[in-house]
């Protein structure tokens, strides 16, 4: 795990260190599209505070997650997302995580299949 005390990558983002496609941002997360888009539209619902993964978050979070979802459908209907979209929160290295600081993928605008990989 990370140092805790060092900030996250997609902080650095939050904080304009690191250069993103930023179409949205309140006081609670931010959204930017993925710099390795697996659909015509892919955006990263990311909370400010970084909470690693789906695995720490607390009873105090509930609020947070649930605004995230509220987030996402905003921006799906503001990407013409209006065929169907699909929200994924990967989890742990068995789940795809990659980047230790909690993301809502917003993936639309092709035909998703089930089961995903
Ligand atoms: P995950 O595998 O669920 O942790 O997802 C991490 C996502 O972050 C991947 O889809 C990456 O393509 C994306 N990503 C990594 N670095 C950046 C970056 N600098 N800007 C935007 N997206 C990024």
């Amino acid at each position: 795990m990370a140092n805790m005390s060092e900030k996250t990558l997609f902080q650095k983002i939050a904080d304009r260190e690191i250069p993103a496609d930023i179409i949205f941002e309140d006081d609670l997360c931010i959204a930017f599209r993925d710099i390795n888009p697996k659909a015509p539209t892919h955006i990263l619902i990311v909370p400010r505070k970084p909470i690693p993964s789906l695995d720490q978050l607390e009873k105090e979070d509930e609020v947070l997650v649930g605004h995230l979802f509220i987030v996402a459908r905003q921006l799906a209907a503001d990407e013409g997302l209006e065929n169907g979209y699909r929200t994924v929160f990967n989890c742990g290295k068995e789940g795809g995580q990659d980047v230790y600081h909690l993301h809502l993928h917003l993936l639309g605008g092709r035909q998703m299949s089930w089961p995903p990989g």
